[in-house]
């Protein structure tokens, strides 16, 4: 696993779990508001010998060996319940299932963060038992999809991801940050549409305090509370549960 960084320890990245975050170096997206460049941009070709150039172009090097991130899980047993995978998109790594199975199998719950561009692997991790709790980013209306995420969207992928998410019978979330000027209120109605009858939907404010891949978007005011505070109320029409965080 192409590893790109870790978080220790988080209270909140795992509804009701202390949870280590991984995050896994690449990404098929350019989001323009992605506050993780330096997990997205592709990483100059590196000296390590393990990867291949394809991976290289893609998803960069690891910054943190596998093995002393296994050191670094057995040390926390007892102490954190759970592991949290992100990126990046974690599921551009084919060896993501094999990785996963090392973590379960030292005891930890994981939870997934997807942009849901690989139904296929989404798929096998869940007939294959390796997740406990899917969250999947819902970046935009269909209509502006490549607006957001900077790049030509398989949106049929997308499609399917969200419909085996929900037919998963597993514990998930969808999420949407809201881009001011991209997502409003007519795209949450559109939106809200295409997760019908889902259990959640977190509609996240817009973060601009950081180096965010588009440095047009740094400090670019996000919505007001009113207009946020609207958004749920249309997400409600379509989902069972939604929160503003
Ligand atoms: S999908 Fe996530 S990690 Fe990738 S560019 Fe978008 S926000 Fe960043």
């Amino acid at each position: 696993m192409v590893i790109g960084g870790l978080q220790k320890f988080s209270l909140l990245d795992y509804p009701e779990h202390l949870s280590a975050i991984i995050f896994t170096q690449g990404c098929n997206f350019r989001c323009q508001y992605c506050y993780n460049p330096m997990l997205v941009r592709p990483i100059k070709p590196s000296k390590f010998n393990h990867i291949s150039s394809k991976e290289e172009k893609t998803k960069g090097h690891s910054l943190i060996e596998e093995n002393d991130l296994f050191v670094f899980l057995k040390k926390r047993l007892g102490k954190l319940d759970a592991v949290v995978i992100t990126g990046g998109e974690p599921t551009l790594h084919k060896d993501l299932p094999i990785f996963i199975k090392k973590i379960k199998k030292l005891g930890f719950k994981v939870k997934l963060d997807t942009n849901g561009t690989n139904p296929k692997m989404i798929k096998k991790l869940i007939k294959e038992k390796l997740l406990d709790y899917i969250a999947m980013d819902l970046k935009a209306d269909f209509s502006k999809y490549d607006l957001i995420t900077g790049v030509q969207s398989n949106l049929e992928n997308i499609k399917k991801s969200i419909k085996i998410i929900i037919e998963s019978g597993l514990d998930y979330e969808f999420r949407t940050t809201v881009v001011p000027k991209l997502v409003e209120l007519s795209d949450i109605k559109a939106m809200g549409k295409t997760l019908s009858g889902a259990n959640k939907w977190y509609l996240q404010k817009f973060q601009s305090d950081k180096e965010l891949v588009n440095d047009r978007f740094t400090g670019m005011a996000g919505c007001g509370a009113g207009e946020m505070e609207k958004m749920k109320q249309e997400a409600l029409r379509h989902v069972k549960f939604c929160e503003i965080r």
